[in-house]
């Protein structure tokens, strides 16, 4: 078909061109026998004005033109002479494709909320927001691999399908083909050696062991795709499958795993900058959850690094009562980190050295043998973003860890094998796209920057 998109004929110089544009009707407005219409193609934050004159053949078409239909227009650009945007199209042909009746389509009205539009997922899309934010998503997921390739790291595809059950990270989901009606017992438990793979298997919650093989072979790695993980967590920044970016560096410490975490998140929001000012520009307008200063904020100045111990020591002088306890040894809850992110800092931090009792048993063991080399990065209103850390490369002090964490050594014996036959210090971390795209968004709900959102109770399409 011979078709402009909206982005194209907004960002050349289009003017007098004979185009001929497709999308979906937006609104229609007459006055003084000239019908106007705002087209989306969803390319664009923009929508197209289509200016029907009365004399035009497709004024005839105009009562067909309603909310949602969808349309090909054919026209002469030309500059708009009205206020509100540089240039409009004077259509001489209209063809509609597909009648949205006015009485039924559920996206008339203006301001829907956004609890509305999430019963109406499948037609979201077509909205300001959601157009917006599923294009800031897609320049990010570009950015995600420039980034990386740009500094020669290899992508690796990690297995969504897992059998191994030991990384901590969350509960996991099972995969199984056996008749749940009728589920083959051994002892009173369920015999998954009937099962399709002979063993009980999962859905990933992370690739991490597996780009650490990678990386252990190919250098400097990084996995992104799919993760999953069945907690109840029923919280505005949990999804039960989300996507995860997990870098994966041989021959690196903590520090060039934090250096590697800050630069990443400046990449990717110095991209958003350049290539999404329109949808920035109207997050800012109508959400106001987050600026453009902001953003230019955190693509350039430095993040605040702390320890666990001295993050504990601030926030015992808060004047603030937290709900849950601080305690040496305790985890850090979301209050506790959104409080140092918002409040003492006022920005960016990385939290760093946190007890070993909290903390997987892959994290590489401290010289005070009571913290491990991790960091978490906090972001104001989202909190926890990224979790990383290095590995313990050393075989005695890992079979300890393993050991202590009842990590049943017999099915991680590949594991080992790293740390058997050259192994060497490497890093890595985890940071959940979609909490990502919600700080540069601004959006609140995480289940509202992914097309399909599954949470518990939560599985539509
Ligand atoms: P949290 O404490 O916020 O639940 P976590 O400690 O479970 O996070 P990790 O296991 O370290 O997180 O996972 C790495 C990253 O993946 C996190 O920093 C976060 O950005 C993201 N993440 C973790 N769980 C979820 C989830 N359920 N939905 C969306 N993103 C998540
Ligand atoms: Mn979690």
């Amino acid at each position: 078909m011979d078709r402009t998109r909206l982005l194209q004929v907004f960002s050349e110089d289009s003017i007098g061109q004979d185009l001929t544009v497709c999308g979906w009707v937006r609104s229609r407005r007459e006055s003084k026998g000239v019908a106007f219409i705002a087209l989306s193609d969803g390319s664009t934050q923009e929508t197209l004005q289509l200016v029907v004159p009365a004399e035009s053949p497709a004024f005839t078409e105009l009562p067909r033109c309603n909310t949602g239909a969808s349309i090909r227009a054919r026209g002469v650009v030309r500059e708009s002479p009205a206020k509100g945007q540089k240039i409009e199209l004077e259509v001489s042909e209209i063809h509609i494709f597909g009648d949205a009746d006015p009485e039924k389509y559920p996206l008339q009205k203006k301001g829907h909320t956004l609890e509305f539009l999430r019963e109406i997922g499948h037609l979201r899309p077509r909205s300001n927001t959601f157009g917006a934010v599923f294009r800031v998503r897609n320049v990010l997921a570009k950015a995600v691999h420039d980034f990386f390739q740009g500094r020669g790291f290899m992508w690796v595809h990690t297995p969504v399908i897992t059998s191994s059950d030991c990384e901590g990270a969350g509960d996991m989901f099972t995969v199984t083909s056996l008749d749940l009606e009728d589920v083959p017992k051994k002892e009173g438990q369920v015999d998954f050696s009937q099962d399709f793979f002979g063993k009980r298997a999962y859905l990933t919650v992370s690739g991490q062991l597996e780009a650490e093989f990678m990386a252990m072979s190919v250098g400097d790695v990084y996995t992104f795709g799919p993760t999953f993980r069945a907690e109840n967590s029923n919280t505005s920044r949990h999804l039960s499958e989300f996507w995860m970016i997990e870098p994966e560096m041989a021959f690196a410490d903590l520090q060039d795993d934090m250096k590697l975490a800050e630069d990443f998140i400046q990449f990717l929001c110095t991209q958003v900058i350049e290539k999404c000012e329109k949808e920035i520009a109207f997050f800012e307008k109508f959400f106001k959850t987050i600026s453009l200063s902001q953003l230019q904020d955190l693509a350039t100045k430095e993040f605040y690094h702390i320890s666990y111990t001295d993050a504990l020591t601030q926030l015992e002088k808060a004047r603030k009562k937290f709900e849950f306890p601080l305690q040496w040894g305790l985890d850090l809850q979301s209050e506790h980190e959104r409080y140092l992110t918002e409040i003492v800092f006022k920005g960016p931090v990385v939290v760093t050295d946190y007890p070993k009792d909290i903390k997987a048993f892959y994290m590489r063991l401290n010289d005070d043998e009571k913290t491990v080399a991790a960091m978490d990065v906090l972001l104001p209103g989202i909190g926890e973003i990224i979790g990383g850390s290095q590995r313990e490369e050393r075989l005695d002090m890992l079979t300890k860890r393993m050991k202590a964490s009842e990590i049943p050594l017999e099915h991680m014996e590949w594991y080992l094998d790293l740390r058997r036959f050259g192994s060497a210090p490497h890093a890595g971390f985890g940071l959940g796209f979609e909490r990502l795209v919600q700080y540069i968004t601004g959006m609140h709900n995480i289940r509202d920057v992914i097309p399909c959102p599954r949470a518990p109770q939560l599985i539509k399409f």
